[in-house]
């Protein structure tokens, strides 16, 4: 069975968005992954379509009502349902590229797009949904921040990405930032590619790509080597 995404949003036409292109696209078309999107309006039960309400204790914005979402969230993924329920919040433990590597090798995800002030407490609790966030900073609602989830995990769907080492490599994978890249012209602007790089040596060029590695790591994420 390939991974299937289903997403609960009020904005269903925003997608695929960046999904669709590119070797992503390609993948989806292929059947390697496929990709559900359901109207959160479509589980109302008043002739207003209405999804949110004024937050109990007061305050500025709106809810998004325990019991719509819950009806969603049922009708997609019911209890026998083994793939991951995941709420896009900015409160949500921050996106790995150890936690979209997991993903990527389960069976998909169900991902609630939030929007206005917030989600009714009782539907996370009852639904156990998995509160992510892609970063400490607050968006207008999950949509941009599920097709980021969706990106880092579906390029690492086995045969998305042609080769099967396109990402061994790359930052966050063995735990360090990637190696400076080059390609031709072999001077621009007066910067030349690094000998090491077109000397042919390939354990030279092993050496120095780690070595490149570790140093940009310690500039710039010092964290990452803890
Ligand atoms: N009042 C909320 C708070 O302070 O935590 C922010 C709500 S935000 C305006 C609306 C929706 O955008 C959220 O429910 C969530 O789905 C999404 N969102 C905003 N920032 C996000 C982030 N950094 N990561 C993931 N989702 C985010």
């Amino acid at each position: 069975m390939s991974f299937s995404a289903s997403i609960i949003t009020l904005f269903p036409d925003l997608f695929p968005g960046t999904l669709g292109a590119s070797v992503l696209g390609r993948g989806l078309t292929d059947g390697l992954w496929s990709l559900e999107t359901v109207q959160l309006r479509d589980f109302a039960t008043d002739r207003h379509r209405t999804v949110d309400d004024t937050p109990a204790g007061g305050g500025a914005g709106m809810v998004l009502k325990p019991d719509i979402l819950a009806s969603a969230i049922d009708a997609v993924s019911p209890a026998a349902d083994p793939r991951p329920r995941l709420l896009m919040s900015p409160r949500g433990k921050p996106l790995t590229q150890a936690r979209a590597r997991e993903l990527a090798l389960g069976p998909g995800a169900v991902i609630v797009c939030g929007r206005f002030e917030g989600i009714d407490q009782r539907v996370i609790d009852a639904r156990d949904l998995e509160e992510v966030s892609i970063g400490d900073y607050v968006l207008a609602g999950g949509e941009v921040a599920a097709m980021v989830l969706l990106e880092a995990v579906v390029r690492l769907i086995p045969g998305v990405l042609g080769g099967a080492d396109s990402h061994a490599e790359e930052s966050f994978e063995n735990g360090l930032l990637e190696y400076p890249q080059y390609t031709r012209p072999q001077v621009f602007e007066g910067r030349s590619i690094p000998g090491v790089l077109t000397s042919g040596d390939h354990a030279r060029i092993r050496k120095w790509r780690q070595e490149q590695s570790e140093d940009l790591t310690r500039q710039r994420r010092p964290d990452l080597l803890k």
